[in-house]
């Protein structure tokens, strides 16, 4: 897609840090890391966001991820790490060609975690009916 900066990357018009290609995914270091060994997985189609990826890369991406991760860690010797997807500004994304963060991740490494709210129970119970019947 023109404009993307991903799809310029797939298309070799920007340069990037390649850690792993196949026929439908790449891999590479993304350009402001949270940490040392940051990687994005993406799909070389263009989709926007997690809900658009059509089964066939959903189905495969994840054991990109898996390979990609395991070869971060053992690289950075982390002591685990995070796979995150944002899915539009509110949550995040910057870049609309859907991607997977791989972080690696150590003791006081100064990142920080989710938030917790404290939800009522009557909330909770309604939310749970509620994702339940979209299933
Ligand atoms: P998002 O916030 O959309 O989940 O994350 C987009 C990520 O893409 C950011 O972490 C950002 O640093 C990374 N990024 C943006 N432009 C480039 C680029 O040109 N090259 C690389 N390697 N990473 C990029
Ligand atoms: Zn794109």
């Amino acid at each position: 897609m023109a404009d993307c900066v991903f799809c310029s990357i797939v298309q070799g018009k920007i340069p990037a840090r390649k850690v792993y290609e196949d026929t439908m995914f790449l891999a590479f270091l993304d350009i402001a890391p949270s940490n040392p060994g940051h990687i994005l997985v993406i799909p070389k189609e263009h989709h926007e966001t997690l809900l658009d990826l059509p089964e066939a890369i959903c189905s495969k991406i994840l054991e990109v991820v898996k390979k990609v991760a395991s070869a971060a860690t053992k690289a950075t010797s982390a002591e685990g790490f995070n796979v995150m997807v944002n899915n539009q500004a509110v949550a995040g994304q910057l870049v609309f060609h859907s991607h997977f963060h791989i972080i690696p991740r150590y003791k006081r490494d100064g990142l920080k975690h989710w938030g917790r709210k404290d939800i009522p129970g009557q909330e909770m119970e309604s939310i749970h009916k509620k994702i339940v019947s979209f299933i």
